[in-house]
């Protein structure tokens, strides 16, 4: 980016809400039943209807003002924002304008070295979705109305963010905070988390805003950070070469990595808002938002700080292990049978994210219980079983889902401490190997590995290994 310039970003985040019903109506929000299937008269906006609030979607949306550092306004209002579109049968969205559940909040977030900054949260409101326009199938437009009155709440930055990272950084952070709370599952592909980003560009160290453009339908994080840093340059570029920024929305294309303009008929926006005169006011009064606070439950930030202390974690593994709900529900679950803090976060960290990471599964379909990785763990701990054996039953308890107990059991993987035993193995190896032997005597102590490593072989594995090297060095010292 050309230095003489500072981006200017806010971002509009739409996240589904994990409601059973809709937002006015008892339909269901299942996803991926046939189209036009979950409707009823109140979505599809036949006159006379009456829409009935859902409980849970205010409750929801508070929950994350609350998360969020954002005022709860005791009252706040619907608001009809008026539009043609076919997939809007009702003509209008209903949502919240001039008077939102949630305002003046903050989301901090962290830079790889540790500094941080915080965004500010402008407003965090609640409105339905549209349905669905089907482009292709044959040559009509079809469509589904199952998503009309779908619980969305959009949380809007204000233009605090700076960097195209920044605004990463914001976005997993907002995804982290949904998911924590279980309103939102967050999945940006999926399209349950949507990212508008409002994009400006000024000379550094000017006060006043440029003009801004909106960048919409990046279906991926990595593709918001794209499509702004796109922007960011495609502005520099106008203006260095005299131009001037024109307000409108773009589209972001994944497949050619480029920003396109929509076309700008679309963008001459009157929505005439006018408050809903079919629904009451919503009042959260405060033994309501009492109530909501006493269900949060416990955010990422504090839970990764307990983590570093409780389990005496390094800040890295911490962060790790609570980057979702999931994986910390997890490593805490392993803990409930050993209290190797830090074994249970390598083993999580590596073995378990690997699998998880390499076969795209979520944590909660990880195939080795939490119960059953803290008694593999209590294996090695117990001198029971090798840590090397343990990387061989692993992918054992992977495939069979058995408890890694019966593995040893099965197929005879009992650690070997029987000094006798090893003794034999170590005078085989010392025996075969005079070269590496005079190597030691000429003071090359790195052959010392190479023993222990012919000696495990030796013994399939099984010879604990502390002993295998005491037994070692002082056979070796003998020598000397
Ligand atoms: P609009 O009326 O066009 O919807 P808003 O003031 O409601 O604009 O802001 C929408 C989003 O755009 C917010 O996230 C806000 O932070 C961001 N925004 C506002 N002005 C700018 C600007 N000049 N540059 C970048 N982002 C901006
Ligand atoms: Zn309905
Ligand atoms: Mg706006």
């Amino acid at each position: 980016m050309n230095s003489k310039y500072e981006a200017v970003i806010g971002l509009e985040v739409h996240a589904q809400l994990l409601t059973e019903t809709k937002i006015f109506c008892g339909c269901s929000t299942k996803f991926g039943v046939p189209p036009n299937t979950n409707v009823c008269p109140v979505c599809l906006g036949h006159p006379g209807v009456l829409p009935v609030m859902n409980e849970k979607v205010v409750e929801y949306t508070v929950l994350m003002g609350l998360a969020t550092d954002c005022a709860i306004n005791e009252r706040s209002i619907f608001a009809r924002k008026n539009y043609f579109y076919p997939d809007l049968p009702k003509g209008y969205q209903t949502s919240q304008y001039e008077e939102p559940i949630c305002e003046h909040g903050k989301i901090s977030i962290e830079f790889k070295d540790g500094s941080r900054k915080e965004i500010g949260i402008t407003r965090i409101h609640m409105e339905e979705d549209a349905g669905k326009s089907i482009h292709d199938q044959g040559t009509d437009t079809k469509i589904d109305a199952n998503r009309c009155g779908t619980p969305l709440m959009e949380i809007v930055s204000e233009p605090d963010l700076r960097t195209a990272e920044e605004a990463y950084l914001y976005l997993t952070k907002l995804k982290q905070i949904v998911t924590y709370l279980g309103v939102c599952d967050g999945n940006m592909e999926e399209g349950s988390l949507r990212c508008d980003a409002n994009v400006s560009v000024r000379l550094k160290g000017e006060e006043k805003f440029g003009t801004k453009t909106e960048v919409k339908n990046m279906n991926s994080f990595r593709n918001v950070e794209r499509a702004i840093e796109s922007e960011i340059e495609r502005q520099i570029e106008i203006i260095e070469d005299g131009g001037k920024i024109i307000q409108q929305t773009l589209l972001w294309d994944a497949d050619s990595n480029m920003i396109k303009p929509m076309r700008s008929k679309e963008e001459a926006h009157d929505y005439r808002y006018f408050p809903d005169p079919d629904l009451m006011p919503i009042i959260v009064d405060s033994k309501w938002r009492v109530r909501i606070a006493s269900t949060m439950p416990e955010l990422p930030e504090n839970r990764r700080n307990r983590f570093i202390e409780k389990y005496s974690l390094p800040k890295y593994d911490a962060e790790i292990l609570t980057s979702s709900r999931e994986l910390a529900d997890y490593y805490e679950n392993v803990l409930t049978v050993t209290d190797d803090y830090k074994s249970a976060s390598n083993w999580v960290m590596t073995d378990v994210l690997k699998v998880v990471n390499d076969e795209k599964i979520p944590v909660n379909q990880f195939p080795i219980s939490p119960e059953n990785l803290g008694k593999l763990i209590k294996l090695i701990n117990e001198k029971t079983i090798s840590g090397k054996i343990a990387k061989d039953i692993f992918p054992e308890m992977l495939k069979t889902n058995k408890v890694p107990n019966e593995i040893v059991k099965e197929k005879n993987l009992v650690q070997i401490s029987d000094t006798g035993e090893i003794e034999i193995a170590i005078d085989k190896i010392l025996a075969a190997n005079p070269k590496q032997i005079e190597e030691f005597l000429s003071g090359k102590d790195k052959v010392i590995g190479f023993f222990v490593g012919q000696i495990m072989k030796e013994m399939k594995g099984k010879a604990n290994p502390q002993i295998v090297n005491e037994l070692l060095k002082s056979k070796l010292d003998k020598l000397r």
